[in-house]
């Protein structure tokens, strides 16, 4: 299957809820999930406004699925390999999913700060701006670990989007499994996220468990 490459907010609209794919304009008031009244704010499409019927047990459970999938913006196939990671580790599945998704170097880039949306993050990484101990990654789906150090290229800090960086870094607050040096335009993992220290939208990675036990 294909990258999705329509508009994002639809897809926002689509799960009822905020899923921060676009960056600043998620926080201002142009976002469509803020702007609509109440009443306006169905599911995109020629159905949208259709009489909601009770979603189904199948139906959660994919909902819950497409969220998580959505707000990383990951594929299928590359989803399912990390489930299938998280249950190999054992413990609490959901858990180590969302710690999986957590310490993806795209994710990673996008927490430390260094892009306004896991997108932007995935397309950096993809051109090859960082090093991760002092090796060049380019695979947004490189899974980091502790005490892993995330740094910007030397032959990428001369560009523009660097150098006026800087300043946007020092504003920026990195989670605590994180940490950042903003002048040496890098950071680094000192462990990595507990359920409690991840930052998302609420997400049930129980029903995901579920839909992919079926
Ligand atoms: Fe669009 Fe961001 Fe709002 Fe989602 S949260 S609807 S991507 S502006």
């Amino acid at each position: 299957m294909a990258r999705y490459t329509g508009p994002v907010c639809r897809l926002c609209r689509r799960e009822g809820m905020k899923l921060y794919l676009k960056g600043s304009r998620c926080d201002g008031p142009k976002c469509p999930i803020v702007q609509r009244q109440p009443a306006k704010n169905y599911p995109p499409g020629q159905h949208g406004q259709r009489r909601t019927r009770r979603p189904s047990e199948f139906g959660l459970q994919l909902r819950e699925k497409q969220k998580v999938r959505r707000f990383y913006g990951v594929m299928e196939t590359q989803f399912h390999k990390h489930f299938v990671e998280a249950e190999r580790r054992g413990g609490v599945t959901g858990d180590n999913l969302l710690q999986i998704l957590e310490s993806r170097l795209d994710n990673v880039v996008y927490r430390l700060g260094f892009a306004d949306s896991r997108k932007q993050a995935r397309q950096l990484v993809r051109h090859g701006h960082f090093v991760v101990n002092g090796r060049k990654t380019n695979i947004p789906s490189f899974l980091v670990k502790p005490n892993d150090e995330i740094s910007v290229r030397p032959g990428s800090r001369a560009r523009e989007y660097f150098t006026d960086y800087t300043e946007v870094l020092n504003t920026r607050r990195a989670p605590e499994w994180l940490t950042v040096d903003a002048p040496a335009l890098s950071g680094k993992v000192l462990n990595l996220p507990q359920r409690e220290q991840i930052e998302v939208p609420v997400f049930n990675e129980a029903l995901i468990v579920e839909h992919y036990s079926r």
